[in-house]
């Protein structure tokens, strides 16, 4: 039995760009695009998140040149009592209480928080944590194109980091501390990492978007499943498609300056779009039910009723 007793959907600051840049059949207009993250409670290991939405450091980082580029090109909001420290705060739960933090990746909006949450240990990809080692040594100009503020990651990283050695996932025979063959309940997704050994969190690979983007199933003792995705596609829409079975709807094709290798985050999405029609289509009845969440869509903002300072219990 899965030992996440609770998954609850939280918000914290918001950007602003026109809706047909995050999906190519939305309006030209300006919307406020929202920035999620995830609190998950373990009944042993206490409370994980996933990313950890912006902060005020943001600001802060993206005060002088070239960072201050990145504050230009992405307008952002988000107030001190918008944090994930303070809503948690205001939920009971101190910053010591965060166990884990799953960083999907390591653009600012994602990891603005790390430094409120001492004690948590932070979960990355390998392929990950290498691109994020080498733009921490390289020029600003460079960590700024790849959306990257270097100080937002804590002093002691280095010291808390768990780094899922996800090139095992690719091997033709993946074996290894890191690697579990997933059941079927999980396809097209055959390989993954389960953090705690007991199957209430997958960790799988969804490159593209960054060079080691994850994503992570989350179950719930009841079955019902979760799978956050992080940035590996902005809007529901992307996955749900067109009538076509095969058919996904990508983002603006111009935001492929800024995905790290857009045949590979096509081909994550597709993935996702097919775990989503054969849990639609009952194919796969003993999935339960599943929500898939990307970090930033409008409509689930909308569908959960979530505003900044409101947290939705799942
Ligand atoms: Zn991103």
């Amino acid at each position: 039995m899965s030992k996440i007793d609770e998954v609850h959907l939280l918000c914290a600051g918001y950007c602003t760009h026109p809706e047909c840049i995050i999906i190519s059949t939305g309006k030209c207009q300006k919307i406020k695009i929202p920035n999620m993250f995830a609190l998950l409670r373990h009944s042993e290991r206490g409370y994980i998140l996933f990313d950890t939405g912006y902060t005020g450091r943001f600001y802060e980082e993206t005060r002088s040149f070239p960072y201050n580029v990145y504050a230009f090109v992405t307008p952002v909001y988000v107030d001190n009592h918008q944090t994930a420290v303070v809503q948690l705060r205001d939920m009971g739960i101190l910053a010591h209480q965060i166990t884990h933090i799953i960083v999907s990746h390591f653009h600012a909006d994602h990891v603005s928080g790390l430094r409120d949450f001492p004690m948590a240990k932070i979960v990355c990809l390998k392929t990950e944590y290498d691109a994020v080692m080498k733009l921490r040594s390289s020029s600003s100009f460079t960590a700024v194109r790849h959306a990257f503020l270097p100080n937002l990651l804590p002093s002691d990283f280095e010291q808390r980091v768990i780094v899922v050695d996800d090139n095992l996932f690719n091997s033709p025979n993946p074996t290894g501390q890191y690697v579990q063959h997933l059941n079927s309940k999980y396809k097209p997704f055959d390989i993954g990492y389960d953090l705690f050994e007991d199957g209430s969190i997958i960790i799988v690979s969804l490159p593209g978007h960054t060079p080691g983007h994850l994503g992570c199933f989350a179950t719930k003792p009841t079955g019902e499943k979760f799978f956050f995705i992080g940035d590996a596609c902005w809007h529901s829409d992307s996955f749900r498609g067109t009538v076509k079975v095969d058919d996904i709807i990508p983002p603006n094709s111009l935001t492929a300056l800024i995905h790290y290798h857009w045949d590979s985050y096509i081909s994550t999405i597709k993935a996702i779009r097919q775990l989503y029609i054969d849990q639609l289509e009952g194919r796969m009845p003993e999935i339960g039910s599943l929500q898939i969440i990307p970090s930033h869509c409008p409509e689930l903002f909308k569908k959960y009723k979530l505003k900044n300072t409101l947290k939705s219990k799942l």
